[in-house]
């Protein structure tokens, strides 16, 4: 095959999928079979919790990357002429190999990410959640319909696919982001080509068997392993017409940047600094919890993770206390081990980079309540880990304010009042998910309403949207039109067509040359 000499691997077993292993050198997905290149360039994939490297990645070039779209294009025409009841089957079948393969899904995440296998678990059911939705396409794409437009003219609309779509993944949920994309991509009768993170992308092989096996066509979807090189190849490809991307924000702008100069559609998410509002009125507990929860599960490796707790009136002091007390308790262990509640970071050099913005926190000025480096469990010392650090007193002006941290760091800025807890959100330039804690109804209408944010939660500290709502932050957390899934992923994976018809009939009226009214 190929000038490259690549081979074909297959590791479907008779007996399903359940004691799956990711073969040591991960390659691509390709017209729906394993493509792995004999030669190129190779990257480590690490298991976090041990700190070694468990397995190789190929970094697909610019022709691996062109061999994955050809046969997406190739699947394209038979794939977008497929009734929709009929993709929904597939998709329906997808439903349940998912549930039959939750845990051995969840089990490759935390391998490679390092999240507890609940946290994995509950990863597996959000994307399970969107394949469910898209099981409703014939619904979904049904137009409108009006008779008698005119005399004798009926109008009516519909979506149509696009063609070969790319969909870009970050690390932080190799399930569930690719599936925030292709079930919703595939339904509406596209193909799709995912490009999922270099640092754990296991799972997307898995996912690619498990489509095959429930019947999707070769080609519909493929898979193409790389960083910089093969995502600029795939949205640079004229046969690919759409581009879904999430990630960070610098690489959500260039990739948004470089579609759309290409008279592509694009939809790019990117980072978050979300803030959770304490009221002086809130239930003190109840909102503690929240913020434990919010701030230190998966590491606070979410783009969804509070990393700002903002204090409104004097609840600050009793709040610090709480958090510190619960801070201090919380297990870090190997995300498979039974008690761990947060689990390594994904590489030693994302561990880096967070304990250098605790230390120049604590350089600027703020206080460091917990300070969870060099906390790592007995029997892994070798793995990613750090404790949880909680920091009080923090200024609007210091770096691990303005910055995504993407760790186990949780902020809190003391504000005076409700007007400085909204303008403090405000001059943030991110704007993803926002919470506020309180008892008061008024309060949490007018905060609902004003607040500059995509997604919005009222004593729910990570307001992720349901499969069946979409997806989206708004200033430098997104850049496009489209939020993800959901209404908006249909809007996003097909184009609108108006059709405006008349058979012939009754006399001909000749040519007409003033714009069409009705009188
Ligand atoms: P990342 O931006 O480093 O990588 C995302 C993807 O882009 C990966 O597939 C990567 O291979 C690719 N990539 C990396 N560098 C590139 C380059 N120079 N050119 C082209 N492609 C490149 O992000 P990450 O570290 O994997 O994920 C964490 C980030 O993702 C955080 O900022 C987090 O907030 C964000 N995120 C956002 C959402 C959201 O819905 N807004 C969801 C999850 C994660």
């Amino acid at each position: 095959m190929g000038n490259l000499g690549e081979h074909m691997v297959s590791v479907v077993t008779e007996s399903g999928f359940q004691n799956w292993r990711p073969p040591a050198v991960l390659g691509n997905w390709v017209g729906g079979a394993h493509a792995v290149p004999a030669a190129g360039l190779r990257a480590p994939v690490y298991n976090p919790a041990l700190g070694e490297v468990a397995r190789e990645l190929v970094l697909s070039s610019r022709d691996e990357a062109a061999k994955a779209v050809d046969a997406a294009r190739r699947a394209f025409p038979a794939w977008a002429d497929t009734p929709p009841v009929k993709r929904a089957r597939v998709l329906f079948s997808f439903k349940q190999w998912v549930e039959a393969h939750h845990d051995t899904l969840a089990r490759l995440i935390t391998q490679e990410h390092g999240k507890t296998f609940d946290d994995a678990r509950g990863e597996v059911q959000r994307g399970l959640e969107v394949v469910e939705f898209a099981c409703g396409i014939p619904h979904l794409l049904k137009g409108e319909f009006t008779e008698q437009a005119g005399g004798g003219i009926d109008a009516w609309s519909v979506r149509q696919s696009l063609g070969v779509c790319v969909g870009i993944t970050p690390f932080n949920f190799p399930v569930m982001v690719p599936m925030w994309m292709f079930p919703m991509a595939i339904a509406c009768g596209n193909t799709f080509v995912l490009k999922p993170s270099e640092r754990d992308p296991s799972a997307s092989l898995l996912m690619a068997e498990g489509l095959k096996a429930c019947g999707l066509p070769n080609g519909v979807f493929n898979v193409v392993q790389g960083g910089q090189e093969a995502v600029e190849a795939l949205i640079d490809h004229p046969d690919v017409s759409a581009v879904s991307f999430v990630g960070s924000t610098p690489i959500a702008k260039a990739v948004h940047h470089r579609a759309s100069q290409q008279g592509k559609r694009v939809q790019a998410l990117g980072g978050a600094k979300n803030h959770l509002v304490v009221m002086p009125d809130a239930d003190l507990e109840q909102a503690v919890d929240a913020l434990i929860g919010a701030a230190y599960g998966s590491a606070g490796e979410r783009c969804m993770a509070i990393s700002v707790a903002v204090a409104v009136g004097g609840v600050a002091d009793a709040m610090v206390d709480r958090l510190r007390q619960r801070a201090q308790a919380i297990r870090v262990l190997p995300g498979l081990e039974s008690g761990a509640e947060m689990g390594p970071l994904v590489t030693q050099a994302h561990l880096d980079k967070v304990q250098a913005y605790v230390a120049a926190g604590v350089q600027a000025g703020a206080s460091l309540v917990v300070d969870g480096r060099g906390q790592r469990p007995v029997g892994a010392e070798k793995g990613f880990f750090m404790g949880p650090c909680l920091f009080d007193r923090v200024a609007p002006e210091m770096t691990i304010y303005r910055e995504e941290i993407f760790g186990p760091v949780l902020s809190v800025v003391r504000v005076p009042d409700f007007e400085a807890a909204l303008a403090l959100i405000h001059s943030h330039h991110y704007a993803n998910g926002v919470s506020l804690f309180t008892r008061d109804g008024d309060t949490a209408r007018e905060f609902a309403r004003r607040v500059q944010v995509g997604m919005v939660g009222v004593n729910i500290p990570i307001p992720v949207p349901m499969a069946f709502h979409s997806f989206g932050g708004w200033k430098d957390s997104l850049f496009g039109e489209h939020h993800i899934h959901g209404p908006e992923g249909v809007r996003f994976y097909t184009r609108y067509k108006a059709i405006t018809q008349r058979w012939p009939q009754g006399i001909r009226s000749g040519a007409e040359f003033v714009m069409p009214t009705m009188k």
